[in-house]
């Protein structure tokens, strides 16, 4: 069940995503000339479908064509993984930042931490081990740093 809600402050329109990016992915059009940019939270993607990826894709297509922005925030693991599946490139939108799944090396939770995408680039992807909070273990990163970040060459 996907849920999208929207609101616009100043000139920026604010979409959040929740639940399964799906066919029923839609977005209301925008009011002409009043935004010029879109910014989309994925922290709670939970899964991308390949229509729903389609009508995302889309999407951001369309804002480029009417020279709106588009900054992607928050982007959930499944969120990353489709735009690591996506061949032909974001028309131009940005991430700024993303949610890096960590298990814990003693009690296996999973974690995940929020990373702007420009503070990644600076550390050259050396991602930070982390404290679990659930039994103090040392939590490190999920997938190959590599393939997790590989869509930020198609930026
Ligand atoms: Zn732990």
């Amino acid at each position: 069940m996907l849920k999208v809600e929207s609101r616009d402050e100043g000139g920026v329109r604010k979409f959040a995503l929740r639940g399964s990016v799906d066919e029923t992915l839609k977005f209301d059009a925008l009011p002409a000339g009043s935004v010029n940019e879109v910014r989309f939270d994925l922290r709670e993607v939970t899964r991308v479908t390949g229509f729903g990826g389609k009508i995302f894709l889309k999407q951001l297509q369309d804002l480029q064509n009417q020279k709106v922005s588009a900054t992607l925030t928050n982007c959930s693991p499944p969120m990353v993984d489709f735009l690591n599946l996506v061949t032909s490139g974001f028309s131009g939108a940005r991430v700024e930042s993303l949610l890096v799944p960590y298990s814990c090396s003693q009690c296996r939770a999973e974690l995940a931490a929020t990373f702007e995408l420009a503070v990644l680039q600076r550390a050259k992807f050396e991602i930070p081990a982390m404290v679990c909070p659930k039994c103090g273990g040392s939590a490190g990163l999920d997938d190959e740093t590599s393939k997790y970040f590989a869509f930020q060459s198609k930026l």
